[in-house]
């Protein structure tokens, strides 16, 4: 065989493999199937809001009103106004949001879950699905996509993980959440004021929070959004920023968090 026959082969193998990684990724990999969102069967009636071209779905409100595809930019709105309260009033991440009621889809992105990856800049992807689509929940991953954004921009490659513990990550995102099961008052009732504290939120891994089912397990979020709130109250105004600043410096955490900014 010539020579340049030979190289060709090796050439037209070469991108070969890449095209079927490139492939494989954005139809098998999460993150790549949202990054890919863009080319799909999706409508974006706003700036990085997708929705499935075929959702038909419609729920039933806590009013015994109807939630239709036309009603979610108003849900997406209203958790964004929710969060920024917590972020000084403005939010900086503008994540791409995909909303779908096809089940293919939302097999592979997940029901009510945030990618983050931080490159040159930092890329969020909230997917949830029409069975968890409520203001809540929309802004439980919208403040996940914020947090990420603030604490890993600039610092390529890294994870949000390495910088805070996933018990106040998932105990910040619950504060916008409003649901009575995560509430002061459940708080109260389980812990009997504050007396009988017998978990260890400091202790809890991201496993403990995923459950069996992969959605957020009830009593651990319970006791970690308790734990943020009481923080919450007990510090100034602008903690949260103070606290991202300190620890993107290189600052310990539980340091910081124990001194209550
Ligand atoms: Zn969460």
């Amino acid at each position: 065989m010539k020579k340049r026959t030979r190289k060709s082969i090796v050439l037209f193998a070469i991108v070969f493999a890449i095209i079927l990684a490139a492939g494989a990724f954005i139809q098998f990999v999460p993150i790549g199937y949202c990054m890919s969102i863009r080319f799909r069967n999706f409508t974006e009636p706003e700036h990085n809001l997708f929705i499935n071209n075929s959702y038909s779905y419609v729920a039933v409100n806590e009013s015994g009103g109807f939630i239709t595809k036309d009603d979610i930019p108003v849900i997406v709105d209203e958790a964004k106004s929710r969060v920024a309260g917590l972020f000084g009033g403005e939010l900086l991440s503008n994540p791409v949001i995909i909303i779908s009621d096809d089940e293919s889809t939302f097999n592979k992105t997940g029901e009510a879950i945030t990618w983050t990856i931080a490159l040159h800049k930092v890329f969020n992807f909230i997917s949830i699905s029409n069975n968890r689509l409520s203001v809540n929940i929309m802004a439980h991953e919208i403040t996940h996509a914020e947090l990420a954004y603030r604490v890993l921009i600039g610092k390529p490659f890294r994870t949000i993980d390495s910088f805070l513990p996933i018990w106040f990550n998932e105990g910040l995102s619950l504060i916008p959440d409003d649901r009575v099961m995560f509430d002061r008052e459940t708080w109260e009732k389980r812990t009997d004021n504050g007396a009988k504290i017998d978990i260890d939120v400091t202790k809890l891994t991201r496993a403990d929070f995923q459950g069996d089912n992969g959605f957020i397990t009830q009593e651990y979020a319970l006791f970690a959004r308790n734990e943020v709130l009481s923080w919450l109250n007990e510090s100034r105004e602008d903690s949260i920023m103070r606290l991202i600043d300190s620890v993107r410096t290189g600052k310990d955490f539980q340091e910081i968090y124990s001194l209550g900014i």
